[in-house]
Parts: C-alpha cells; structure tokens; sequence
C-alpha cells in the first residue's frame, strides 16, 4: 500500500521539491539566484533604481553586471549586453 505523500512545493529556482513543506526552495543556492533574478526582473522593468539608499549599487546589480556592461544614465543605471562573454 502507498502511503499518500505530504504535497511538497516546487522550488520556485529551479523546479525541484522543495526539503520541507514550508520551504519555497530546494537549497540556500537557489533562494539566492531566484532573489538575485527577481531583483533584475524588477530593476528592468524600472520598478528598482540599482542603487541602494546612499548611492551604493545594489549587491544584486553587482553581481548581475559581472556579466553585462553598464551605463549611467542620469540617475538610473542602464545595462548592455557585454560582448566579451
Ligand atoms: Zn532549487
């Protein structure tokens, strides 16, 4: 006889069940890229700056312009593909 599983979320990163019920990701890793990739999502659609309150980059923005170049447009930043990755 099959015990009925306990329903167990998806990771929201990457698809995979999820440890505990409560959890929405499946590892400390994945929590850090789905945060990292929403913050993006957001600072594209102009919803965040980049910047934090003192004028800092975000530490999301920081790590994401490892791989792009950026550009400062007046108080925004903007981001372009960076051709040598
Ligand atoms: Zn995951």
């Amino acid at each position: 006889m099959i015990m009925p599983r306990k329903p167990r979320k998806k990771c929201l990163f990457c698809g995979k069940e999820t440890l505990r019920v409560e959890c929405k990701y499946c590892s400390n890793a994945c929590q850090i890229e789905y945060q990292h990739e929403s913050y993006i999502k957001r600072w594209k659609e102009g919803k965040e700056s980049g910047l934090q309150s003192i004028g800092l980059v975000s530490k999301y923005v920081k790590k994401y312009l490892r791989k792009s170049v950026v550009c400062v447009d007046g108080q925004r930043l903007t981001l372009k593909p960076n051709r040598f990755h």
